[in-house]
């Protein structure tokens, strides 16, 4: 019997851990908030936690598991275990031996991988993209990210390919949080929409987003508050949204354009919460900048949704 897999998927809000088994099956999982203070030691601690609780749902104790994979964002050094830089984690400065760290907390081996990439993995080894040679992920949340497999494999670049978001749809245009102007990620990523928002109800424009997020007892606008503002059929909501819809259309059809894959999947937070007629949206919205019309990638949903992170994470400890 194939001993079970532990995954988790460091985000900059939450940390999702899953137990799976041999088939990838998810046996148990938690999540926890990501710490917002402490730096590296408290997330490790933190991620350490919601494996235990994972595992302790799936009846097993860490030691028992084959291993451990972590999807991280930030540059990660997979042979040393090394995160550096991960700038949307509190303190996440420098370089942070957070698989040395873990395995000692766990009792158990653990690999690291890009947040990104192992989610696109994911997609291709059990999700929207199987069978797919060549394919990009696209993750729509608080910033808007991207995976890409050529030829069977992912590629990496040097280390920092996929950075779909910062794509330039505008030249000159919105500033994007990664401090640039015009990235597909200053109108389409959730941060940066709600940057946006808060500027624009800040000078007088009427908006139910803000109230619904206090309803709901938030205090940043989720994809779910996102979601309820447009069926509200708020104004600005629906106009940020638009724009987002425009600019991952142009963002995706550029980068289609460049690799002709044969698959795009959606995923990510507002990916997976709006579903398939905003995949449609976008598939339209990529159209007229689709060089080859006559013949348009297959534009997916993601299949394995909230958990396609910690579940691609697993496949790192095989
Ligand atoms: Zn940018």
């Amino acid at each position: 019997m194939v001993r079970p897999r532990g995954g988790i998927d460091l985000g900059g809000t939450k940390i999702q851990a899953v137990v799976v088994d041999g088939d990838s099956s998810v046996l148990g999982q938690a999540r926890h908030p990501t710490p917002t203070s402490g730096g590296p030691a408290e997330v490790a601690a933190a991620m350490a936690a919601a494996l235990r609780e994972a595992a302790a749902a799936a009846a097993l104790e860490p030691q028992a598991l084959a291993g451990v994979g972590v999807g991280s964002p930030g540059a990660i050094d997979a042979d040393a275990g090394t995160v550096s830089g991960a700038r949307n984690l509190h303190g996440w400065t420098g370089t942070f031996a957070l698989a040395a760290t873990l395995a000692e907390q766990l009792g158990t081996p653990v690999a690291l991988g890009n947040d990104v990439q192992v989610a696109t993995d994911a997609e291709v080894a059990l999700g929207a993209g199987r069978g797919a040679r060549s394919l990009l992920g696209v993750f729509w949340g608080t910033g808007v990210g991207g995976g890409i497999v050529l030829d069977g494999k992912p590629w990496l670049g040097r280390g920092a390919a996929g950075e779909i978001g910062h794509m330039v749809v505008k030249r000159d245009g919105r500033r994007c949080p990664c401090g640039r102007r015009g990235c597909m990620e200053a109108y389409a990523g959730r941060a940066a929409m709600e940057a946006r928002a808060r500027e624009r109800h800040a000078g007088g424009h009427k908006t139910a987003l803000f109230k619904l997020m206090e309803h709901h007892g938030r205090t940043r606008l989720t994809s779910g508050i996102w979601a309820r503002a447009l069926e509200h059929g708020d104004q600005l909501a629906t106009e940020l949204i638009d724009e987002a819809v425009a600019a991952l259309g142009a963002g995706i059809a550029s980068a289609v354009n460049l690799l002709d894959c044969e698959v795009v999947v959606i995923g990510g937070g507002l990916g997976v919460r709006f579903g398939e007629p905003y995949v449609e949206r976008i598939r339209a919205a990529m159209l007229p900048h689709l060089f080859v019309d006559e013949r348009p990638p297959d534009v997916r949903l993601a299949a394995l949704g909230d958990l396609g992170g910690a579940i691609g994470a697993a496949l790192l400890a095989r």
